[in-house]
């Protein structure tokens, strides 16, 4: 590795401006792909000129540029003729250009002219000679993500002298991925790269999987207490939950360590398998731990388990701790958990940290699992523990099947693909302003009829230059509107733990009856009274955010209601359309990578559960499958990568991160 300031015309200042990038080296410089391309436009007359679109020009500087200031801001103005055309620029805050700028040149500008006064104005125009401008015409030019004091063309610059010092050391597609000679070799490069990032990836799962499949020393058999607790239900498991805690319970009586991930919509019940597995491993004397990526969550399970326990057995015992609950209490929690008092620990990732030391810790379980990474999920079978510990994960990812068992390489798979039979499907609307008021009337009808209602914004309140509702201004409105005939609640992230668990524990016990709230309930939360949600300025979420919202109602034995407000044009947003007409998350998510296709290709995307440098797993699935194919096939002649002619892929792998452990044991 080479230090950035190797490069000629790179200090130590302006080094320091790249490692805000991410660029701390040379060859990492070459690493920072583009954000998008542009292709420069032909030069025009002024005679064609547009007003309002891009148009690059040639012409003369006829007067001396003046630069004034207006406060902090400086302003240079410069007279072009165009042809015999004039043409004023101005430039905020570049008062060197009247230093560079010379009378009686010719240059290049680009922007977008107006009519302004009676001749054409432009604002901000880019500056080229015209050497430059004819040599970046009919190429795709890079426009890369910024940092202030750096512009495109420097970035650019350093790039093409990182790729100059590296010599020919690097692959042809990771140069064409920055100047690609034309639309097909950017193409084409983007595809293999996108397929090396996958094909390290998945077999990066592979390997861990295999390290994981690691034998533990647990004695762990049936028990009595589920059996019981399964009696006690109010209702009885559908027969995926049956299949699935089946599955379970012959994984924890293996010596083998369980690496199972249970994804099941949401409502499909896989909190009570979670806490079957910990009272399974607490009646035969071990503990569990359960982490959930929320505290609301991390404390409705804990009341919860706590009291589907409470009903049969005196002696396990179930514990909370989360981040937000006091020193003292926590310390406290701290030394239950080392002595072993405590059997079942409930918990947000303050499960996991330093001060945690588990007395018999034998199994892990983890809700949400898609709001968690691959490297936690790989972390949580070592850390803190000398032994392989049983690993349940759950979770509702809409993420179509064929891409989870590739995502997921490295778990099993059980799949509860049925919901409770009683349970009425959601009805859905998809509505606009008008409707805003009738909204308001049902909801008071539902909640006279004893349910309950939930109302999500995207804001927590007013922000300026966001066309949205807000969470304070939408409490407000419904107070002003029922005048004290319904209690309205909120919630958003910004209140403090315990201000949230009032609030939550006011609803849950039907003393709020609208919980006015941010996407904080997104994730697991369980009020089965509640039959009514409205979602404010849905088109600004993605689908599987919404079917997760939506997945708070209908959870009970009521007719539940969702409503999808949307401004005053309800027909616009197709993608609402889908979630009408259906409550299954699988098809939701699949619909989705229909509607989204392979374009918005340059996007960064965030799967939620891996960041790819370039690789979407919606928009490339093909690759995906094409390289999850080839790694068995590697895999297959060379189970550890270490046949010399894996050795750069092997390094590959590892540069993704591979913890201690499993290295060793490569
Ligand atoms: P999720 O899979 O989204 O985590 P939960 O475990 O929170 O779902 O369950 C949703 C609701 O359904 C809870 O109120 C739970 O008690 C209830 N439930 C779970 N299993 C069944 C079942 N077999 N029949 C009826 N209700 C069930
Ligand atoms: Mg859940």
């Amino acid at each position: 590795m080479t230090e950035l300031n190797a490069l000629k015309g790179i200090g130590d200042k302006t080094a320091k401006l790249y490692g805000r990038l991410g660029i701390d080296t040379v060859e990492s410089a070459v690493f920072y792909f583009p954000r998008d391309y542009v292709q420069y436009e032909p030069l025009s007359e002024a005679a064609d000129f547009k007003e309002n679109v891009t148009t690059a020009f040639e012409a003369v500087v006829v007067k001396r540029p003046l630069v004034r200031r207006v406060r902090r801001l400086s302003i240079t103005t410069v007279t072009l003729a165009a042809s015999s055309v004039e043409v004023s620029a101005t430039w905020f805050n570049m008062p060197y250009l009247a230093q560079s700028l010379k009378i009686g040149e010719t240059y290049v500008f680009r922007g977008k002219p107006v009519i302004k006064g009676g001749h054409y104005h432009i604002e901000q125009p880019q500056i080229f000679t015209r050497e430059h401008y004819d040599e970046m015409l009919g190429r795709i030019n890079p426009i890369y993500t910024l940092t202030k004091g750096l512009t495109n063309n420097s970035v650019t610059s350093t790039i093409r002298k990182a790729f100059d010092y590296l010599d020919g050391n690097y692959s042809q597609e990771v140069y064409d991925m920055h100047f690609p000679k034309d639309e097909d070799t950017l193409l084409r490069a983007r595809r293999k790269l996108v397929y090396d990032e996958f094909l390290a990836f998945i077999l990066r799962l592979r390997l861990i999987r295999a390290a994981d499949t690691a034998q533990n020393d647990f004695h762990i058999v049936e028990c009595a207490q589920c059996a019981r607790i399964i009696e006690k239900l109010p209702y009885r498991l559908t027969g995926a939950q049956r299949r699935v805690w089946d599955e379970i319970r012959e994984d924890l009586c293996l010596p083998r360590s369980m690496r199972r991930l249970i994804q099941g919509d949401v409502g499909s019940g896989k909190t009570i398998l979670a806490a079957l597995a910990a009272v399974m491993v607490a009646a035969n004397g071990y503990q569990s731990a359960i982490m959930a990526p929320t505290e609301i969550l991390a404390n409705q399970h804990y009341e919860y388990i706590r009291s589907l326990v409470a009903g049969i057995s005196s002696d396990i015992n179930t514990v909370l701790l989360t981040g937000s609950m006091s020193a003292s209490s926590k310390k406290n929690v701290h030394k239950l958990i080392e002595t072993g008092e405590a059997d079942i620990i409930i918990g947000t990732h303050a499960l996991f940290q330093e001060k945690v030391t588990y007395n018999n810790l034998a199994l892990v379980v983890t809700d949400e699992q898609h709001r968690f990474g691959v490297n936690q999920r790989s972390m949580l079978s070592s850390k803190n523990t000398d032994t392989n510990c049983h690993v349940l994960v759950m979770s509702a990812t809409p993420i179509p099947r064929t891409l989870a068992m590739i995502m997921y390489g490295d778990l099993d798979i059980s799949v509860i693909d049925e919901t409770p039979a009683y349970r009425k499907p959601v009805k859905n609307a998809v509505v606009g302003e008008e409707y805003r008021q009738k909204a308001y009337d049902f909801f008071e009808k539902e909640i006279k009829a004893g349910h309950q209602v939930y109302v999500i914004c995207p804001l927590i309140e007013e922000s300026e230059g966001l066309e949205a509702r807000n969470v304070t201004d939408t409490v407000q409105e419904l107070n002003a509107y029922y005048d004290g005939r319904v209690r309205v609640g909120m919630l958003h992230g910004r209140m403090s733990g315990s201000q949230k668990q009032d609030i939550m524990d006011s609803f849950a016990n039907g003393a709020v009856d609208i919980l006015v709230s941010t996407t904080v309930v997104e994730v697991g939360v369980n009020v089965p009274n509640a039959t009514v949600m409205m979602i404010e300025n849905a088109d600004r979420f993605g689908l599987s955010a919404l079917h997760q919202l939506r997945g708070r109602i209908g959870r009970g034995s009521g007719q539940s209601y969702c409503i999808f407000m949307t401004g005053n044009d309800p027909g616009r947003n197709k993608r609402l359309e889908i979630l009408k007409s259906t409550n299954d998350g699988f098809k939701i998510a699949e619909e989705d990578l229909k509607l989204r296709g392979p374009g918005d290709m340059f996007g960064l995307r965030q799967s939620g559960d891996v960041r790819f440098m370039l690789a979407d797993i919606y928009a490339d699935a093909d690759l995906l499958k094409k390289a999850s194919d080839e790694a068995d096939i590697i895999l297959q002649s060379d189970p550890d990568l270490s046949k010399p002619e894996n050795k750069e892929l092997r390094e590959r792998v590892y540069a993704l991160g591979i913890t201690d452990d499993i290295a060793s044991s490569m």
